[in-house]
Parts: structure tokens; C-alpha cells; sequence
């Protein structure tokens, strides 16, 4: 997989490229954008144009051939949620001593390091930093250069600090990757050490084409809808859930009609569909990821009102549903869907509250109806 395969944000991969041609490549990189926008899938197509064994050029830059011994080796590490899952489970199946003593790491080269934040805290720990510091001054052993790609900002303070030291003096032969949603988290001193690289939102048409290449068992109009629903981020149009999705949004759409009282029955003082919608979120961590989900629908769906009362139809995610989206949109006024939003934060607040789901739910659809 050369570079010409990366979605999106050319400039960016040619800057990169560029510095990779002219050996002047920062020993820090911060790349920052939101998930799925292709840090880690960048940082290790990075990590394979260094050490390629036969680094063929493209367009005059750098590339990787993707088949000699270190290109397949590094590639290995691309699936980062089951090696993840490995490691995690090779760590659970220790003796409780040498347990506690050990840090997590994917590693499928040698000489190529990631480093994933460290359950059940996920959090980058002082010892997993450690390790870093014990390997980096060695040159390595099989590629031209050492790499240590870190997935998360999230930082143990002891663990940053630790980190900041080897930033204050690098050895030539090493490149740190500090993969970010928020350049913020990271202390401001790693920040100045580091050069920051952003990956940006791409457009619907850019994920939708992709799509179309690379599932090729979705249908044009999954296919146009997922790419609105990603928000940008390539990585998460292709692990996008669509069944999930839309189980989620149907009961959305229910406690938004019952809301507005346009539910199915006609009637807006019939509770029943909503009542026994809202009953199925039930407490436990199963409930969570439910909830959540029902949640985002939500926000998308009056997101997607809001986008049709200010006449930006071309805005609207949920376009395989317009026709009903338009009809709820005209059945409330902007300032309805804003006191929606608002009371979808007092809902979101209740559940950390750990107030009872059902009831939330119902009390968010009960206050709306009564207001509009
Ligand atoms: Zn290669």
C-alpha cells in the first residue's frame, strides 16, 4: 500500500515526503486529526518509506515497495486493534508478578515500536516511556531507522516528563510519532520539540469514491450515506456500522416524533411507542455503548433539522431519510431544536448522574412536547 493509496490531505503527505528525499525529517512529528483520519495508517507508511530495503520513488519522492522483508514486517502492525487485543490477552495469561512488571507495546519489527495507551487506565505509562528510553540510543539492527509510534496523547504526568527528556536529545537515528485527537493534551514543552502535522476533515464526494472502490459489497446509496455520516474521517467510513446505525436512528426518529407529536399513531398524547422504546435502555456497560449511540443519532437528526430550516439541504447527513427529516423539520421551529439539543446536555448529564435511562429519555421527549 504506497502512498498514493493514503485518503486525502495531499499537501500534507508531499511535505512529509519532501523532508523524507531531503533527510531532513523531524525526530518529532505530532499528528494530530480526529479518529479515523489515517494518523496511525500515515505514521506507519512513514515508518515504511525509512526503512523500505528497496525505497522506490513515485512522483520523485520517496515511497515504499511493500513487499521486501522490512515493508511486510512493519505492515504487520496495521491491524493495531487485534494486535492490540493480543498483546493485551499475552499479558493476561502471566503469572500475577510478572504482570504488574509488564508494559504493553505492539512490535512486528524489530526495530519499529508502537506504543498504545495501557488498559484499564488507558493511559501512556512512566514504564512503557522507560522502555522507550532504554532502546532508542542503539542503532538499529535491521532498518536505518528507529521508530516509535505512540497511538495516544494521553500521558501519565511522570510519563510525559520522561518523554520530554528523550525529546531534548535525540539520537540521529530515531523518529517519534505522537498521534493525536487534540494536539492540546500534550505539554506545551513536547509541543515546541515536535513538528505538528494536521490531517483535515475530507469532503463527502472524497469518502464516498473510496468507498465505492473499497466496499464494494455496500450499494451506492449506503455508500453516499456512510460518506456523510463520517464526518471526514476515512477510517471511520470504512469501519462504519451501518446496521447499528440505523437500529439506533429508528428509535431516535421515535423519541423525536413523540416529541414533536408527529409519532406514527397520529396522536401526541400516546406514549406507548416511546414508553416502550426508552424501556430497552437498560443500566450496565452494554446499555452504555447503546445509549451513546442512541444519543449521537439524536444530534445528528437535529442536526440535520437545523441544516433544513437555515436552506442547506446540501448539508444534511441522514439523506437517505430526507422526506421524514423534512416533515419533522416543519413540524418545530429553530428554537424548539435548540431547547432539543439543550435537553439532550441535561440528559447526557443525568446519565453521569447515573439517573435511570428510561426515565431520562422520557423526561427529555415529555418536557419537548409540552413546550412546542
Ligand atoms: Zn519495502
Amino acid at each position: 500500500m504506497p502512498f498514493s493509496d493514503f485518503a486525502g490531505n495531499p499537501e500534507t503527505i508531499h511535505r512529509l515526503r519532501e523532508m523524507l528525499a531531503r533527510d531532513r525529517f523531524p525526530h518529532a512529528i505530532i499528528l494530530s486529526g480526529a479518529t479515523g483520519s489515517g494518523k496511525y495508517t500515515l505514521a506507519l507508511m512513514l515508518a515504511r518509506a525509512m526503512n523500505c530495503l528497496e525505497r522506490p520513488s513515485t512522483d520523485g519522492l520517496p515511497d515504499f515497495c511493500g513487499h521486501c522483508s522490512n515493508c511486510t514486517r512493519i505492515a504487520q502492525s496495521e491491524d493495531l486493534n487485534s494486535r492490540f487485543a493480543e498483546a493485551v490477552e499475552a499479558r493476561e495469561n502471566l503469572r500475577d508478578t510478572d504482570k504488574k512488571e509488564t508494559r504493553l507495546f505492539v512490535q512486528t519489527h524489530p526495530d519499529v515500536l508502537v506504543i498504545p495507551p495501557d488498559p484499564p487506565q488507558m493511559m501512556i505509562k512512566v514504564d512503557q516511556v522507560r522502555h522507550v528510553i532504554e532502546t532508542i540510543y542503539y542503532r538499529p539492527g535491521e532498518a536505518r531507522e528507529r521508530v516509535y509510534i505512540f497511538t495516544s496523547s494521553a500521558f501519565m504526568k511522570e510519563a510525559a516528563n520522561s518523554l520530554l527528556k528523550v525529546l531534548e536529545e535525540p539520537p540521529e537515528f530515531a523518529s517519534i510519532f505522537l498521534l493525536t485527537e487534540n494536539a492540546g493534551e500534550l505539554l506545551p514543552t513536547i509541543r515546541s520539540r515536535s513538528m505538528t502535522f494536521n490531517l483535515g476533515a475530507l469532503s463527502f464526494s472524497e469518502i464516498e469514491s473510496r468507498l465505492v472502490k473499497l466496499r464494494p459489497s455496500w450499494n451506492a446509496r449506503q455508500c453516499a450515506l456512510v460518506a456523510r455520516l463520517s464526518e471526514g474521517a476515512i477510517g471511520r467510513a470504512l469501519s462504519f456500522d451501518l446496521e447499528n446505525y440505523i437500529a439506533a436512528r429508528s428509535q431516535a426518529l421515535i423519541v423525536l416524533k413523540s416529541a414533536l407529536g408527529v409519532n406514527n399513531r397520529g396522536t401526541s398524547s400516546d406514549h406507548s411507542e416511546l414508553f416502550k422504546t426508552t424501556e430497552s435502555y437498560r443500566s450496565g456497560a452494554e446499555g452504555r455503548a447503546k445509549i451513546d449511540a442512541l444519543l449521537r443519532t439524536l444530534y445528528s437528526l437535529l442536526e440535520d433539522m437545523m441544516c433544513l430550516q437555515s436552506g442547506a439541504p446540501q448539508l444534511v447527513r441522514n439523506t437517505d431519510i430526507m422526506g421524514e427529516l423534512k416533515k419533522m423539520s416543519e413540524a418545530a421551529d429553530f428554537a424548539w431544536v435548540q431547547r432539543a439539543a439543550a435537553g439532550l446536555g441535561e440528559v447526557e448529564r443525568g446519565l453521569r448522574r447515573n439517573l435511570l435511562r428510561p426515565l431520562s429519555l422520557d423526561a427529555f421527549a415529555t418536557a419537548l412536547e409540552q413546550a412546542s
